[in-house]
């Protein structure tokens, strides 16, 4: 079937196309608010706050919040589960809460008028990404205790499309069935599980530049423009990254306009900073740090000042689409995952960054880590043919070296060590991709 086009639009232009001024008004007001409920309703930021002589009423302009401590995933896990909750649990209508893969579980928690904002600011972002009613949107997120799936469910509802949610549980080949056979025009899934509807389509002699699908909306890990591209590619769509996390509100936070230049912050419900990740210091313009999110608008469990540990930076000049919230580069990575090489912090995606670029490798790679710090950078990574077609370690040494060349040239490191494997040795995922594995030293 012919593709349907997605035009993209402004959904809420009067909120989105505010003129700085006013909006660092909305902000102020937003924030002192904020502030006042959680000192009156917390008792972990009154304590914080009287430690540091700091009383909300006091608070004259934005850049008085800098003075204020930071929040971290270690508050959410030490006051676990309600001690950050800001309402009764008779105005909280839902909660969601993170897996503990990592460490301890954290909760979050949302009020009617919680939920109202969340689907308001998703149903932006879609049509920022030209989602609009008619259109059929699949959702293949996970549906549940995370909050991809759910949210954007919200969101597309609201804005009046047609959602499918065969969240990332139906089989890949029942995936590509309905994206096919329902004339859905947008999908929305991370990365990763769409490399494995790729695979999908690959066995079964699908081309995916068929499907109705223009449209995608991909986000729930870090991934290269390489990969973008790559995607883009196969399937004959117009994919969008899209960030947010649970802590904060789920996805909502920002997202990318038609021209893909970076992220618009949704400055009318978030407060974003950019700090160092050693010292907590700003960065400037173009210099990478960890994103730092304020809440302006909710009530349930508002976050101040929260450290995210993802790395971005900021994108300075103007947008094209004419939004005046400032705009951050893609997340590069997260800190949780990335690993130490001697003083260096490497990340996944600078790696992807690399591999990509040769054809004869696939989507498929892994950081190989034994201890930290590593004293020498070693990467599994897929060749794009199956057992049989591999024609020896002679032919692949070739390639092997080449890549190494290019990961110690371009990321300036001494000690690499690159594995070429067949296709289909690493894991597949229908979420998040495991880019990092570790072994006993
Ligand atoms: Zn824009």
């Amino acid at each position: 079937m012919k593709k349907q086009i997605l035009h993209p639009r402004i959904l809420d232009k009067q909120a989105e196309c505010m003129p700085r001024p006013l909006l660092e008004e909305l902000q102020l007001a937003r924030l002192k608010k904020t502030l006042e409920h959680c000192y009156r309703r917390v008792p972990f930021y009154q304590k914080k706050w009287d430690a540091c002589h700091f009383h909300p009423e006091a608070i004259q302009s934005l850049d008085q919040l800098q003075k204020l401590p930071f929040t971290n995933k270690e508050d959410l896990r030490e006051n676990y589960p309600f001690g950050l909750f800001a309402l009764p649990m008779d105005q909280v209508v839902c909660l969601h809460s993170s897996t503990g893969t990592t460490g301890k579980p954290t909760v979050v928690a949302y009020s009617r008028n919680d939920l109202d904002h969340w689907s308001q600011l998703i149903a932006r972002e879609l049509a920022a990404s030209g989602l609009q009613p008619g259109v059929i949107v699949q959702i293949a997120f996970g549906y549940g205790i995370t909050t991809g799936g759910l949210g954007f469910h919200m969101g597309a509802e609201r804005l009046g499309a047609a959602v499918l949610p065969t969240s990332n549980t139906l089989s890949p080949a029942q995936q590509l069935f309905d994206l096919k056979e329902l004339n859905v025009g947008m999908l929305l899934c991370t990365p990763s599980f769409a490399t494995t509807l790729q695979e999908e389509a690959e066995k079964s002699g699908m081309d995916l530049k068929e499907l109705p699908v223009a449209g995608a909306i991909m986000g729930g890990e870090a991934w290269s423009l390489n990969l973008r591209e790559r995607l883009e590619k196969d399937w004959s769509f117009k994919a969008y990254d899209t960030y947010g996390l649970s802590e904060v509100i789920g996805p909502g936070v920002a997202h990318e306009c038609e021209y893909q230049k970076g992220h618009h912050i949704y400055e009318d419900h978030f407060i974003p900073e950019i700090v160092d990740f050693e010292t907590g210091k700003p960065v400037q313009p173009g210099e990478y740090g960890e994103l730092v999110l304020t809440s302006l608008t909710k009530e349930a469990m508002p976050v101040i000042r929260y450290r995210t540990r993802d790395r971005t930076r900021w994108l300075t000049g103007t947008c094209e689409c004419g939004r005046t919230f400032k705009r951050m580069d893609r997340v590069v990575g997260r800190l949780d995952e990335s690993v130490l090489l001697g003083k260096r912090r490497i990340y996944p995606s600078d790696i992807e960054h690399i591999v990509f670029r040769f054809n004869e490798l696939s989507e498929y790679y892994q950081l190989v880590s034994d201890k930290e710090p590593m004293q020498r950078l070693k990467i599994i990574v897929e060749s794009n043919r199956h057992q049989k077609e591999v024609e020896g370690p002679l032919q692949l040494n070739g390639l092997q070296k080449q890549v190494e060349t290019s990961i110690r040239n371009e990321l300036e490191v001494d000690q690499v060590e690159v594995n070429i494997v067949p296709k289909y040795t690493l894991p597949r995922s229908a979420g998040k991709a495991e880019r990092l594995c570790f072994t006993k030293a």
